[in-house]
């Protein structure tokens, strides 16, 4: 894409954006984007845009976030790819309209509910994993047959500008286009003077509740995929070499700047010394003594971003790591104890490669330690006891987790993703981004040769006692 286009969308007002929305509106009404033939053509443009422009695509986020390509793939681009497919896969079963059960009351009929597509769907996308929770977003709002407005952030400008520079040179812009600039500049003119038929937001839980009270304005619907502090526990029964390894694995990608990664550690104070030594061995064994040095390990996205783990690094005692370089935006791996509970580490989502690490003797500590920052985004637990997987399963409110792993809930699109409360409400990947963006429509079709006489005025106690009979009471 041209500079000259990306600087004339610099300056979105409502006004200015009035005929990108209008085209997006008429062109929905269309219809086009209903059919079968359409929605597959659109979503395998998708998938061959993004494979034909894979290694721009890792070069941007290397840009951006330093990933290593290998993690480029894994988290982002791949992740989308396999999104795709799913999506493609069952398109056809998901769109058919179905056939349930009719009451008794409404014989002789025949009920069903139509999936039908919502209209023009605007995505809010975040700068931590730009690919990743812009595209398979949109590959759900695509495969449910809707128009898209698509505004990445502007703190990934490398991805963001690409996506633009792709997306928008690939798909018509009555049907499909990116938008970048500032949220908070361009957001309000958006989300305040149009309704959308679907906002889905993925970012802050600050910068979420604006978007809410933004869409309230247009009685805009919302899914709100937020953040949060995700506790990881650690029980005295589990792997230890294993749980080490999974959770430096879950913390360290992207440096710690996931959504899900694990925020702290509760571990068992019976394992605790030697937990801690298996985590180091971890971390060294990945990214080697002097991680700045080691290509696999990310940079924090800015320097305010940076000042701010700068803060929380003297919430507690170094155990390990603690290394920084503000020229290089670098952080090394940190694990931190002998934290307060009400230390701003332990208020705010961390966001970064500092691991606090926390002791409990017995399940009800851990639990009400966890409660202290209650509706974490993901939950994870290290165990092999199937009672005490069931004892946390059952008695914390969390959006999502897994046990003896992390992060991996994420891969699995037969899993729903979102959070609860505080991190967020609504859920997507595989079928249930198709149901987020589906608006289902339910049919009631009546047979004309039987009329019940009993349904019509006026009334009297007998087609009462009628009506009570068929709805199975006396
Ligand atoms: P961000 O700053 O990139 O913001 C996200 C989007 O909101 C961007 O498109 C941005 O332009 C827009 N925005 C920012 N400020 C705005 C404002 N004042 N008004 C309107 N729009 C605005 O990303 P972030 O919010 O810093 O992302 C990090 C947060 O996102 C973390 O809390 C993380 O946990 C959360 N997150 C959640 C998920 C999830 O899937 N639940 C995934 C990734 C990140």
């Amino acid at each position: 894409m041209s500079v000259a286009h990306l600087e004339s969308q610099s300056q979105i007002t409502a006004e200015t954006f009035r005929p990108l929305y209008d085209a997006q509106s008429a062109y929905f009404k269309t219809g086009i984007t209903r059919t079968y033939e359409f929605r597959r053509t659109q979503l395998k443009k998708l998938e061959s845009i993004i494979r034909e422009n894979e290694s721009q695509i890792a070069a941007a986020l290397y840009k951006d976030l330093r990933k290593h390509p290998q993690e480029a793939y894994m988290t982002e681009t791949g992740a989308v790819l396999e999104e795709i497919k799913v999506q493609l896969r069952n398109l056809k079963a998901w769109m058919r309209p179905k056939t349930v059960t009719s009451s008794i009351f409404l014989f002789p009929a025949h009920s069903y509910i139509v999936p039908d597509p919502l209209g023009t769907v605007l995505v809010i996308s975040p700068w931590n994993y730009p690919i990743l929770l812009t595209l398979r977003v949109v590959a759900g709002a695509i495969a449910a047959g809707n128009t898209l407005i698509i505004k990445p952030s502007e703190l990934s400008p490398n991805t963001s500008e690409l996506m633009a520079s792709i997306l928008n040179e690939a798909f018509p812009k009555e049907y499909l286009h990116v938008l970048l600039g500032e949220g908070a500049t361009v957001l309000p003119g958006l989300l305040e003077h149009f309704h959308f038929d679907h906002v889905m937001y993925t970012g802050s839980t600050s910068v979420g509740k604006k978007i809410m009270a933004m869409a309230a304005k247009q009685l805009s619907p919302v899914t709100l995929e937020l953040g949060g502090k995700s506790p990881c526990v650690v029980e005295p029964d589990a792997n230890l070499k294993i749980a080490a390894k999974r959770i430096v694995w879950g913390k360290l990608i992207n440096a710690g700047q996931s959504c899900v990664a694990p925020d702290y550690i509760l571990v068992h104070e019976s394992i605790k010394t030697v937990f801690i030594e298996t985590l180091i061995k971890e971390i060294e064994r990945g990214f080697g003594t002097n991680p700045q040095k080691s290509s696999s390990y990310a940079r924090i996205i800015n320097q305010k971003r940076f000042n701010q783990l700068l803060t929380y690094l003297q919430e507690g005692t170094i155990v390990y790591g603690g290394q920084y370089d503000a020229s290089d935006l670098y952080i090394a791996p940190t694990i931190l104890e002998n934290i307060h509970p009400d230390a701003g580490i332990m208020k705010d989502e961390l966001f970064g490669p500092l691991l606090p690490v926390f002791t409990y003797k017995d399940k009800q500590e851990a639990l009400d330690f966890i409660d202290r920052n209650p509706y974490p985004l993901a939950f994870y637990l290290f165990t092999s006891s199937t009672t005490t997987e069931r004892y946390f399963m059952e008695r914390l409110r969390f959006g999502g987790g897994a046990v003896n792993e992390t992060i991996l809930q994420l891969a699995n699109s037969a899993l729903p993703y979102g959070g609860v409360g505080y991190s967020g409400h609504g859920r997507y990947l595989g079928k249930y981004s198709f149901d987020t963006f589906t608006h289902y429509k339910g049919i009631v079709k009546r047979a004309t040769w039987f009329e019940p006489f009993f349904r019509h005025a006026p009334f009297h106690p007998m087609k009462t006692k009628l009506w009570r009979f068929l709805l199975g009471r006396k």
